[in-house]
């Protein structure tokens, strides 16, 4: 009966089937090899019983009992004078359990962590603690991979907001090679020294990360990762989409109110003038309470008051009162004061009423004709010719408000969230259902703002999927020209670090195959219930990772095609964060 194919220098004297297998077994080979000096050594000086544990067997745990020889050094020089027989194959000295046992409790703790794994193994027969198996998955070599040439820095959260690590991924191979416990300038910077062949780094915008690459790795190129610079630009927009759905909102509400009041038994007509201040005041009460909600919006961002007064264009102290009293301030009638854009209101209006919605196209319009003032208060204006609900043939004047609020239906943007616009802008258009083609259709006619947004997108997007860093310039500059703050922002943000965002939008490198693995290194974080260590948890990550890599080979050779990416949720289902990150990463 062969019962150890690989070992064939052990002998199986005895078999006892109980609860437990026990086979007693004893060595064969005549001779010896010295640990030491290497002498083979025939003379016996002891025995002794060596108990191992062993993989279970038909279901039941495995004892092996070994009869095991001391032998002494024929060599007068060796300082090891008795020596015990090795049995490389089958475990190492001193350990109680073989070789394959200790493998198998390794592995389950690379794939399902210390406590985890004791479980499961106590359910298989293969017995271990969880403080064996990590022991274990500390004794055990840690994957040597070669000297890497490009990577990418990405960090994670061992406590959102309160404490990051890093995960150094190999962008070459396409996998990870080392997780570091923090993403502090000294640290990152310290591993990037050790490893002088890196010549390209691909980050996200911190500024850390910058710092840490001039100080352990000046050589190297930075590159501003694209899919961080996308995630970063849909943050923005989705700012801007918030304050222009909720306007839409507002305005739709109001219309009805104001329908509801003229349908009142006194149509007692008021004077034109009456209504033309109430529209006003309205209107830059809807502005007000937008600006509100992006406060709001800003803060739960985690902004501080000067930073939302910077984007906001308002004094900090307006915004510490406006959060304080927790209330949408009251704006009363005010004066008039005479606007560089009056004069040409009405040639505006009639433009309007033709159909030329263009925000860009106009104000070159006006300019032609010699309008001086800024370009926000025009779109200021467009915006209350918007509000007002023009219609785009002419009418009278006195029933102009009532007709339009008539024919108005329910708008379709009222159910659509700023993050389900969000992805309407972000994703390829061919990838878009007809209905989405639509919604996105209505939601760029919806607003100056919104169209202009809409195409500075298109064109970044189009700059990060085929890498076109001579673009970036004349981006800037009419992201710049569209007189949208949130844009503003942005640009500010790109010009701080614009070789790295050059270098990003002209390079093939990209975080992009890192984000995977950090959603699997959550996955990983969390099963281990908060008692990772950074050691363990690479360990289990670059483990996993070379186990997909595998299996990616594996499929190749099959002739299979690699599993498609999942596809992006309905709009409709409202996308989960989750997607949401998907979807960006397949925009980029
Ligand atoms: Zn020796």
């Amino acid at each position: 009966m062969i019962i150890f194919p690989d070992l064939p220098d052990i002998e199986v004297e005895g078999v006892e089937v109980a609860e437990e297998i026990t086979l007693t077994l004893r060595t064969t080979p005549p001779t010896a090899s010295c640990p030491s000096c290497g002498t083979q050594s025939s003379r016996i000086q002891s025995r002794y019983t060596r108990k191992l544990r062993d993989l279970p067997s038909i279901g039941r745990p495995l004892r092996l009992i070994l009869q095991v020889r001391r032998f002494f050094c024929k060599k007068s020089t060796c300082a090891q004078k008795i020596f015990v027989e090795r049995l490389p194959d089958l475990c190492h000295a001193h350990a109680q359990r073989t070789k394959r046992l200790q493998e198998a409790l390794r592995q389950l703790g690379l794939i399902a962590g210390g406590q985890a794994g004791a479980d499961l193994g106590s359910e298989l027969g293969i017995n271990g603690s969880r403080d064996t198996i990590l022991r274990l998955l500390h004794l055990a070599k840690q994957p040597v991979s070669a000297e890497p040439h490009v990577i990418g820095l990405d960090d994670w959260a061992w406590k959102r907001r309160l404490r990051y690590g890093t995960l150094i991924c190999d962008l070459e191979q396409g996998w990870p090679i080392d997780v570091l416990p923090d993403r502090a300038v000294e640290t990152v910077s310290a591993w990037l020294r050790r490893h002088p062949s890196i010549d390209t780094i691909s980050r996200d915008g911190s500024s850390e990360y910058a710092s840490a690459i001039k100080k352990g790795a000046p050589q190297a190129r930075e590159v501003s990762d694209r899919w961080h610079l996308v995630k970063n630009l849909a943050g923005y927009v989705s700012v801007v989409l918030a304050q222009h759905l909720a306007q839409l909102r507002r305005t739709e509400v109001a219309a009805v109110r104001s329908e509801q009041v003229e349908q009142l038994p006194s149509k007692r007509q008021r004077p034109a003038q009456r209504r033309a201040i109430a529209q006003a005041q309205h209107a830059r009460q809807t502005e007000r309470m937008a600006r509100y909600e992006h406060i709001l919006n800003l803060q739960k961002r985690g902004l501080n008051s000067a930073e939302m007064a910077l984007q906001l264009g308002v004094t900090q102290r307006t915004i510490q009162r406006w959060l304080a009293t927790r209330t949408i301030p009251f704006s009363g009638p005010r004066k008039q004061r005479a606007r560089l854009v009056d004069p040409y209101k009405a040639f505006l209006l009639s433009r309007w009423q033709q159909g030329c919605h263009n925000g860009a196209q106009l104000e070159r319009e006006l300019r032609a004709k010699g309008y001086k003032g800024s370009g926000r208060a025009l779109y200021r204006y467009l915006e209350t010719l918007e509000l007002s609900g023009w219609p785009a043939r002419k009418r009278g004047a006195a029933s102009v408000s009532r007709q339009t609020v008539s024919s108005m239906k329910p708008h379709p943007l009222q159910t659509l969230s700023a993050q389900q616009a969000t992805w309407l802008f972000f994703r390829r258009p061919e990838d878009l259902k007809q209905e989405e083609q639509k919604t996105l259709q209505q939601l760029r006619q919806a607003s100056p703002h919104l169209e202009a947004a809409y195409q500075l997108v298109a064109t970044f997007l189009q700059m990060v999927r085929q890498p076109t860093g001579e673009q970036l310039d004349a981006w800037l500059a009419a992201a710049q020209a569209s007189h949208l703050e949130a844009f503003t922002s942005f640009v500010t943000g790109v010009q701080r670090d614009k070789d790295a965002v050059l270098a990003g939008l002209s390079l093939p490198w990209s975080n992009g195959p890192l984000e995977g693995n950090v959603n699997r290194f959550k996955l990983i974080k969390r099963s281990m219930y908060g008692r990772a260590d950074v050691d363990l948890l690479k360990l289990r990550v670059l483990h996993h990772s070379t186990k997909s890599q595998d299996r990616k080979t594996r499929k190749k050779r099959r002739g299979q095609p690699a599993a498609h990416l999942k596809q992006p949720q309905s709009l409709k289902n409202g996308a989960s964060s989750l997607h949401a990150t998907t979807e960006i990463s397949q925009a980029a």
